[in-house]
């Protein structure tokens, strides 16, 4: 049997990241709407400050208005409240992202539910979610918008019939990729920690996508030949090299063995360079979308 064709994010958030630079040039020149993306970072985090420096970096490739508020670790809940509702109701700004985690001491959900459902770009907004979940028009998590993107481009449009399984239900990756996977028709399973027999449900996939976060936990023989496999997960792990190893240095798996994966799968996602990508050009495409809808366009 061939080796799973590799599902390459990179070259795929490339195209999209081009497609949405040409729909941002058309929306300027035909409608005079430049979308606006504030990103919002609170404290010093350093993953969190490369992800929020990507997202500023690549909004603006595409053309768009990107402003990035940085905030001091002790901004109080108060003082962050105020300035949502300063974006909120900022008509240039149509995507509102607050970079999570919080520092201790600020609620998190209060701050998420008071972002414009509207300007919700990241999806997590109760009204969103709710949306999500009845089928009807709503702005859904980057992460999930992205493994569909893969899916249909590795699968075609049409992922009617098949049998999904989604390893976790998180409210930023296993719920809505579950709920996008049942509005493409797919019939589904949600696994998660109290899952039993987890490599049985996991050979009725024709579409596997593993969010539970542990290294490599998904194993070759629990796979159907032929399934596509999405792999979400990004965990880091101590390189074999003893000399790196002592170093402290880290590299990231998914939860999928790939390489062992790679003998029995039709499709499937490296990590890095499958998922990961897709999520920062898709909260692009979720802005284009946000801006849009509030143009009335
Ligand atoms: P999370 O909130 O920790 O959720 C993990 C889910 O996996 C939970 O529902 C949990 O079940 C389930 N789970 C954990 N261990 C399990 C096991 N042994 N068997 C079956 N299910 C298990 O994590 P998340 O935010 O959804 O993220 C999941 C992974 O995706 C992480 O590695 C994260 O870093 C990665 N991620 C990547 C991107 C990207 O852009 N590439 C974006 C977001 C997240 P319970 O509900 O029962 O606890």
């Amino acid at each position: 049997m061939p080796l799973a064709r590799m599902i390459d994010g990179r070259a795929t958030a490339e195209r999209l990241r081009r497609d949405l630079a040409d729909e941002v040039a058309r929306l300027k020149s035909d409608h005079g709407l430049t979308p606006g993306l504030a990103v919002v970072l609170v404290g010093d985090d350093g993953a969190s400050q490369v992800y929020v420096r990507s997202k500023g970096e690549q909004s603006k490739a595409a053309g768009m208005h990107s402003v990035t508020h940085i905030l001091p670790a002790d901004t109080s809940q108060t003082e962050l409240l105020a300035l949502v509702r300063h974006l909120n109701g900022d008509p240039a700004i149509h995507g509102i992202l607050v970079q999570l985690p919080l520092p201790k001491g600020l609620d998190e959900k209060a701050i998420i539910q008071a972002i414009d459902p509207d300007k919700d770009v990241d999806g997590l907004h109760v009204i969103n979610a709710g949306r999500l979940a009845q089928g009807l028009p709503c702005l859904a998590p980057c992460t999930p918008v992205g493994c569909m993107i893969l899916l249909r481009d590795t699968l075609g449009q049409d992922l009617s019939g098949k049998r999904a399984v989604v390893i976790g239900r998180s409210a930023l990756v296993g719920r809505p990729v579950a709920q996008l996977l049942v509005q493409a028709n797919c019939t589904v399973t949600i696994a998660h920690s109290h899952t039993q027999d987890l490599a049985a449900v996991c050979r009725e996939a024709d579409i596997l996508v593993a969010a539970a976060g542990r290294a490599q936990m998904i194993k070759a023989d629990w796979l159907k030949p032929g399934v596509t496999v999405i792999d979400v997960g990004t965990n880091p792990i101590p390189f074999r090299d003893p000399a790196k190893a002592a170093e402290g240095k880290t590299k990231l798996v998914g939860d999928v063995d790939y390489k062992a994966a790679r003998e029995v799968a039709y499709a499937i996602t490296p990590v890095p360079g499958g998922v990961g990508p897709m999520t920062v050009a898709c909260l692009l495409v979720n802005t284009v979308t946000a801006a849009k809808r509030i143009a009335g366009i």
